[in-house]
């Protein structure tokens, strides 16, 4: 069959899967289009021409508590981040198993070890043409050997510019922040941008917190987007709510690690994404999420089996999602993916994998879980 046709086909039937299942993925759907993907990089390799499909694919590479996300367009990649030492050899092998050959950019949003770790391991596999890096220096081990990385590469650091374009494979993307050179907290010289596949937008800001959000609006650059990458892991001094008035996402995708000791993602962040109607897509329930942006619409694919190396992270329990395979009676069910709860009749229940239960309706709503509307459960 052609490979166009096989495509058009695999489209269709993860456009067919979200509709009749609401938001939730099955694993044969993120199978079939990783199968896709070996189709293309399997061209690559008899160094053909390959066919442009125009789609752009953003990673967010489960890297328990920590972010790293990989982009790829045309064949070209780039790599935001890296995640911390404890999820490098992990992350590499992500990247082998995506047939990354070298990196368009690298982008270390800053010098924390939760996001520049595994830019130090994806620099000692890959080759980079640019590296752009905020402007201040860390007292960190990691933060050397990243130094020493660079020049070892003779790798000039490009510092951000506010506004400047860069183009990747089909896709561009123009830096957002930081729009000063100086500030008290490091993580707000994170290097934010905006990345723009056609009509569908993606914004990602590092771990940069309201005093760089605020210059941000500043700006006057158009922050609207379909898909916000939360900042800082989803912490209550980042997406403030003028920021996400401006971004109004459909989905926010957050990078954290299950438990982890910062209490991310807060309260305060998922109840602004909640209020704005926004899907959720967390890497510590889901493992990697990978978003399809085809130019007009962005699909989503989450790799369960991944999640597991969370779990082992701390073996404390989630309210919000127990026991998953267990038969369980409950008041009230949930689905973990689309974010609304059931009654335990209701005809579209999530599979059980996908299920979170709930004694009471308070209970459901302060996981940030909305009301199914056909079984009505609140009512
Ligand atoms: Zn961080
Ligand atoms: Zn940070």
């Amino acid at each position: 069959m052609d490979k166009k046709i096989i495509k058009r086909l695999l489209t269709f039937i993860l456009t067919a899967t979200l509709i009749f299942t609401g938001c939730s993925l099955d694993n044969n759907v993120s199978e079939d289009t990783q199968d896709d993907r070996v189709v293309v990089s399997l061209q690559n390799e008899s160094s053909q021409v390959v066919p442009d499909d125009g789609n752009l694919e953003v990673h967010f590479i489960d890297v328990g508590q920590g972010s790293a996300t990989l982009i790829e367009s045309d064949g070209h990649y780039m790599l935001i981040d890296g995640g911390d030492s404890k999820y490098t050899s992990s992350f590499v092998s992500y990247l082998q198993d995506e047939n990354v050959n070298k990196f368009d950019y690298i982008i270390v949003t800053h010098y924390d070890a939760d996001h520049l770790n595994g830019v130090v391991g994806a620099l000692e596999s890959y080759d980079a043409d640019v590296v752009i890096a905020p402007d201040y220096k860390a007292e960190s081990k990691v933060y050397k050997s990243f130094v020493n990385l660079i020049d070892e590469k003779n790798i000039d650091i490009t510092y951000p510019k506010s506004g400047e374009e860069y183009k990747i494979g089909d896709a561009e993307f123009t830096i957002l922040a930081p729009n000063d050179t100086h500030y008290d907290d490091a993580n707000d010289y994170s290097v934010a941008i905006k990345l723009v596949n056609e009509n569908n937008t993606f914004i990602m800001t590092g771990d940069a917190e309201i005093e760089s959000e605020y210059e941000m609006l500043e700006t006057g650059i158009d922050l609207s987007c379909d898909v916000y990458l939360a900042g800082h892991h989803g912490s209550k001094y980042s997406s403030s709510q003028a920021f996400m008035q401006a971004m109004h996402p459909d989905s926010v995708v957050i990078s954290s690690g299950r438990d982890n000791k910062y209490g991310h993602p807060s309260e305060d962040a998922l109840a602004r994404f909640n209020a704005m109607g926004c899907d959720i897509y967390r890497t510590d329930e889901l493992g990697d999420i990978v978003a399809v942006s085809d130019g007009k619409n962005i699909t989503f694919n989450t790799t369960k089996s991944s999640a597991s190396k969370n779990i082992k992270e701390n073996t404390q329990k989630n309210s919000s999602q127990t026991n998953k395979n267990q038969t369980k009676i409950a008041n009230y069910i949930g689905n973990i993916n689309s974010k609304k709860y059931h009654l335990p009749d209701c005809g579209s229940l999530p599979d059980k994998e996908n299920q979170a239960y709930f004694n009471t309706v308070k209970e459901a709503e302060n996981a940030g879980y909305a009301p199914c509307g056909n079984c009505d459960p609140d009512n």
